[in-house]
């Protein structure tokens, strides 16, 4: 962000950065999933370039499933003039079709089912009962596109992100999960600072009697957390969620933000993905590392699309 720009060029710039971000972090992470930080450190030392590999065998700068399911929320929002349910299950169905890398065992069932019930509700719900404490964080990763459309009203972000995880993870825990993390990116293109922007997001959630305490608690030990050696950067939602603020929080800059997200190592493409758009919306686009920038496969669409999103809101 510069001087120079305007209120409304700086929430344009906030908003590519959350979805370049995004792509970004997924990008810089995806090599480095499923090690542990040491295995990180002892192969790469601090990993801050995109390098490609892992078991994904991924190009450097290539993207994951975090960032697919992210462009099919966005393009759906922007398509539909909102968030449409039912068309961002059969988007995410179509895609599944083409068995994209990287994707998660409950999310695959659930789109699976999707295929052949055509009723996402129905098929969320199953997959869910079968396994009543699975929560993952399938649907957080793919959330901020709606912090973008509905920045301008909490009560309706909070609604939306809830139904955009209960597509395919309607526990209660990531239906939050992605309400928190979307409150903090609407209260940062707001014009807060990360950490007042997470007091903020949680002063709001605390209001609501719904809303689940572990998710506010977790944000809390995040924001209070001083060593990494307390964090767990697991597929969990609560983890993935903590890990991502605690980044945000302890860090300066987004390439700060974003490379220590991803030498947590553990889901390391999720926890990037997730980083990077929080971060890519407190720095803005023009944070993001042209050096990482250079390898990332098509990020003008995503810098359109976070455009079209704000137009929408
Ligand atoms: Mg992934």
């Amino acid at each position: 962000m510069t001087i120079e720009q305007t209120p409304a060029e700086i929430v344009l710039d906030q908003a590519a950065g959350c979805l370049v971000g995004l792509a970004a972090g997924d990008a810089l992470g995806g090599p480095v999933e499923g090690m542990t930080r040491r295995e990180i450190f002892e192969r790469y030392g601090f990993l801050n370039e995109m390098i490609g590999g892992g078991r994904l065998g991924l190009e450097p700068g290539e993207t994951t499933d975090d960032t697919a399911q992210t462009l099919a929320l966005a393009e759906s929002i922007i398509d539909r003039g909102g968030l449409d349910p039912d068309d961002i299950a059969f988007r995410l169905a179509t895609w599944y079709r083409f068995r994209p890398k990287g994707i998660g065992a409950h999310t695959t069932a659930v789109l699976e089912r999707i295929a052949d019930l055509k009723d996402w509700e129905q098929a969320s719900l199953e997959v869910q009962a079968d396994n009543p404490a699975s929560a993952g964080n399938g649907s957080l990763m793919r959330c901020a596109p709606v912090a973008l459309l509905d920045h301008g009203s909490m009560s309706v972000l909070i609604e939306d992100s809830r139904l955009s995880s209960r597509i395919t993870h309607p526990h209660a825990e990531c239906q939050w999960s992605c309400a928190l993390v979307n409150l903090v990116i609407a209260e940062m293109l707001a014009g807060a600072e990360p950490r007042r922007a997470v007091d903020n997001a949680l002063a709001t959630c605390a209001h609501r009697g719904d809303v689940v305490y572990q998710v506010l608690e977790r944000t809390k030990h995040a924001a209070l957390s001083a060593s990494e050696d307390t964090l767990s950067p697991g597929g969990y939602v609560l983890d993935t969620l903590e890990c991502s603020i605690w980044a945000l929080l302890h860090s300066d800059s987004f390439e700060d933000a974003v490379t220590i997200a991803v030498n947590l190592g553990g889901d390391s493409d999720t926890i990037g993905a997730v980083t990077g758009a929080l971060a890519g919306a407190a720095y803005g686009f023009e944070a993001i590392p042209e050096r990482w920038l250079l390898h990332i496969n098509d990020w003008q669409h995503m810098q359109e699309l976070a455009s079209s999103l704000i137009e929408l809101a």
